[in-house]
């Protein structure tokens, strides 16, 4: 469940900001940050299906749209959905490496 591409920051960690991002705990300057790791980790999260929605609902975070609150529910149970993914598929490839 890894993209291949390797990143300075890993997939499930760059989700897990966006998470906090969305969740409404990063601060106001959090916003550059998260954008960058979607830069970043675009590719990935194509592939998981979240690119376009968080991006979304990143823009939207950044501007003075509210976010609505069923969106923002669904991609966070996506992302969490994704962590889990990632994370169990890491682990497999480390312990047979
Ligand atoms: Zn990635």
């Amino acid at each position: 469940m890894s993209c291949g591409n390797h990143h300075e920051t890993p997939c499930d960690e760059v989700l897990a900001r966006v998470y906090t991002y969305l969740d409404g705990e990063l601060e106001e300057g959090g916003c550059g940050e998260v954008r960058d790791h979607l830069d970043e980790c675009g590719p990935c999260l194509r592939e998981y299906g979240l690119e376009e929605a968080v991006k979304k609902l990143v823009n939207k975070s950044c501007g003075c749209e509210p976010v609505p609150d069923d969106l923002r529910a669904k991609v966070l149970g996506r992302i969490e959905q994704v962590c889990g993914e990632i994370r169990s598929g890491d682990a497999k490839t480390t312990e047979r490496a």
